[in-house]
């Protein structure tokens, strides 16, 4: 019998495991999909030979996160650097681009260029601080208080209606606000400000890869490691209840809050009970997946170099799209999310083709096909797109959150994405991995840090784990 359950194979059920099998304890990890990797996958989902990623697609926080730097994932798997981080076309054939050099960045931004690099540079020495800090829960006392108070300061202002005081044009603006309209939600907001910030420095340090072969690689060479310590994996199994488990010591639950509830049941006391069940989801996403006969001809210079592209106009377009996401409405003109993987992996399409990636916020639970307003907002951008078009593939938010259990309503943050969220994830408790229950732990994005291919929150509750359950400390990661 194992000593430890793991419920869910995505980067953090896998994190998870890869810490406890590690730590000489034997390890079954239970995929109810039929593929392991949540939101780690890859799959030919048009046509054979083009290699799309069904969720995540481009990996800052992957190479920056304490976790995946200790397993050492840059040694594991192949890791393509764009050599434009990301970009955002403007009316009028322009973008603005970010570089992984800052000055750079800053130059071709004109007039706001100096504005960028205050805002920026500070944030860029003191990004290790940052990382640490951002990497746990919001809850405590910072290692490096330095570090978080430069990113609180920038955060206070790029979060509040005084974001616009320090620019006078508007590629600055539309660059930054690209970045912290992945956080989905209201422009702006704090908690966009903040994870806005922490990414476009990102780009500024490691970048914004994209793993060769697709996200797959991540969650394959996680695989590769549970097993080579004695672990053992099995897709097709929904776990329902703690009960099927048993007589494991510890079970780690990469699920949704609600699942949580009704897996333990009457393991835990009712009042947490009822906070899981009441835990807050926000907006969703629907996704778009293109083959295209040649790569996207962008107005603007530049974007054809740049792995991600925020699809959106301006700092205003971009709120006003994110405004009416939240207002329960589907925008006409919305932010997309575009990712160029075959720009700089080969091995994505046949020679001679390419793959698009992208996506668009939406209401929760939303049906509604955003596909010709994603060919729409592209075309705005790169005329002449839909000619390069050969075929495409929606998937509705309604499809996504049949596709993964976690993405309730579509939602793949895991929870909403406002300050209240990020405290509260999903209780505000100095060790929100650990449940009332003993031996059993949450190890989803729905706890610290959040969302994102971070393998953060599986690390945290493998960590609490080993000390209550076991009295082991962590181990070594590295190869
Ligand atoms: C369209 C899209 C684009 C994204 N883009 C990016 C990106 O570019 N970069 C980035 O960093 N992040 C991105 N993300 C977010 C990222 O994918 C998630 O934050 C991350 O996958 C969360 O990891 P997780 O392990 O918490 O959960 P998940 O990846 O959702 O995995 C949970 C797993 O648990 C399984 N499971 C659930 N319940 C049960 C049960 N009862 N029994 C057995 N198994 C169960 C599910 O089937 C699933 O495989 C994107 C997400 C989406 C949907």
């Amino acid at each position: 019998m194992p000593d430890v359950a793991v419920v869910g194979s995505g980067p953090n059920g896998l994190a998870a495991a890869v810490v406890m099998a590690r730590a000489g304890l034997k390890v079954h990890v239970y995929e109810a999909a039929a593929e392991i990797g949540g939101g780690t996958r890859t799959s030919q989902v048009i046509e054979e030979g083009h290699w799309h990623d069904v969720c995540s697609a481009v990996h800052p926080m992957a190479l920056a996160s304490p976790f995946f730097k200790a397993f050492e994932l840059p040694r594991r798997i192949g890791l393509a650097l764009p050599k434009i981080q990301f970009g955002s076309p403007l009316d009028g054939a322009r973008s603005a681009l970010a570089y992984r050099s800052l000055d750079r960045t800053a130059d071709e931004l004109g007039r706001d260029g100096r504005a960028y690099r205050r805002l920026m540079a500070p944030l860029v020495r003191h990004l290790d601080g940052i990382v640490e800090t951002t990497s746990d829960q919001l809850l405590r006392i910072p290692s490096d208080p330095l570090s978080a108070a430069v990113l609180g300061i920038r955060t206070l202002e790029q979060g509040s209606p005084l974001w616009n005081l320090r620019f006078r044009r508007d590629l600055a603006p539309a660059l930054i606000s690209g970045v912290a309209a992945h956080a989905v939600g209201r422009l702006p907001s704090l908690a966009a400000a903040g994870a806005g910030l922490l990414l476009t420095a990102l780009a500024h340090g490691d970048g914004w890869p994209i793993p060769v072969g697709g996200s797959s690689a991540i969650a394959a060479a996680m695989v590769k490691d549970i097993e080579a310590h004695g672990g053992t994996i099995q897709p097709g199994f929904t776990v329902t209840s703690l009960a099927e488990l048993e007589p494991v010591k510890a079970v780690l639950l990469d699920v949704a809050p609600p699942a949580l509830a009704r897996i333990a049941g009457s393991r835990l006391p009712s009042s947490y009970r009822r906070s899981l069940e009441s835990y807050r989801f926000g907006s969703a996403a629907c996704k778009v997946d293109f083959i295209l006969s040649s790569p996207v001809p962008w107005a603007a210079p530049g974007l054809a170099d740049a792995g991600t592209v925020h699809v959106g106009g301006t700092r205003a377009e971009i709120a006003q799209a994110e405004h009416e996401v939240a207002e329960g409405r589907h925008p006409e003109r919305p932010y997309v999310l575009v990712s160029q993987p075959s720009s700089v992996d080969a091995s994505r399409a046949p020679a001679g083709k390419h793959i698009l990636w992208s996506y668009c916020h939406v209401p929760p639970g939303s049906a509604v096909d955003m596909g010709q307003s994603v060919i729409d907002q592209l075309e705005r951008f790169a005329p002449g797109f839909r000619d390069v078009v050969l075929q495409y593939k929606v998937t509705t938010a309604a499809q996504l959150a049949a596709y993964n259990e976690n993405y309730i309503g579509g939602d793949f943050s895991a929870g909403l994405l406002d300050v209240r969220g990020l405290l509260q994830r999903p209780v505000v408790s100095p060790a929100p991995w650990r449940t009332p229950s003993r031996g059993v732990y949450l190890c989803s994005s729905s706890t610290p840090p959040g969302p994102g291919v971070t393998g953060m929150p599986g690390f945290h509750a493998a960590k609490y784990a080993l000390k209550d359950i076991f009295g082991l400390g962590v181990p070594a990661l590295g190869i």
